[in-house]
C-alpha cells in the first residue's frame, strides 16, 4: 500500500520492521484466523508459524541484550518476506502507519522508527494518507479491531477519524 512512499531497495537493505527487539514484541504483526490457520501448520512456504490470538510468537533470543533482534518467521535474509500479499498482515502492508487509540479516538498515526520515512512524514505520504489510504485502514478496522493498538508517545498522528 505504501509502494509509492518506500523504495523496494531501501527496504531490502534495512528489514528493520521485519525484526523485533524484546521491547518491540507488541508490533509483531496479527493475522486473521484464516491465515494463522493456514501458516500454523505444513503450508506451501515450507515455514510453520506459532501465533498466540493470530500474533506471531517469536523465540530465540540468543543473548540477554535488550538490542538484540529476532526475525520474523517468514523473513528470508535474502529475499525479503516470503508471503504472498494475500497472507501477509494487513498491519505489515500499512507499516509505518499504524491506527491507534487515542483517548478513545481512532488515528492514524506514523511510527518514528522507520529510516526511510523518518519521524516527520512527506507531503506526499500526508496526501495519500488523506486522500483515501486513512479511511481504507478505519474500515479494515471496523470488521478487525484487533489491530488498532493504544497509543504511544512519540508516534505522529496524521489523521484522526471523524466519522
Ligand atoms: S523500517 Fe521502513 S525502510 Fe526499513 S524495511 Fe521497514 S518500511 Fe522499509
Ligand atoms: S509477515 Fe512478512 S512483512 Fe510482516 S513482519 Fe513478517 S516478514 Fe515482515
Amino acid at each position: 500500500m505504501l509502494s509509492s512512499i518506500l523504495s523496494k531497495s531501501s527496504c531490502a537493505a534495512c528489514k528493520f520492521c521485519c525484526s523485533f527487539r524484546r521491547q518491540s514484541l507488541w508490533e509483531t504483526p496479527l493475522f486473521p484466523p484464516e491465515v494463522v490457520e493456514k501458516l500454523s501448520k505444513p503450508n506451501e512456504y515450507g515455514v510453520v508459524g506459532e501465533f498466540c490470538d493470530g500474533q506471531i510468537i517469536l523465540g530465540g533470543y540468543k543473548t540477554g541484550d535488550p538490542e538484540e533482534e529476532v526475525p520474523c518467521t517468514f523473513l528470508d535474509p535474502h529475499k525479503g518476506c516470503i508471503l504472498k500479499p494475500e497472507d501477509k498482515p494487513f498491519d505489515c502492508s500499512i507499516w509505518p502507519l499504524r491506527i491507534m487509540n487515542k483517548d478513545g479516538k481512532l488515528v492514524i498515526a506514523l511510527t518514528p522508527t522507520c529510516p526511510s520515512v523518518g519521524a516527520v512524514p512527506s507531503q506526499a505520504l500526508v496526501n495519500l494518507v488523506k486522500n483515501g489510504l486513512g479511511d481504507k485502514i478505519f474500515e479494515y478496522a471496523k470488521t478487525h479491531p484487533e489491530i488498532i493498538k493504544e497509543y504511544r508517545e512519540g508516534f505522529l498522528i496524521i489523521l484522526k477519524r471523524t466519522k
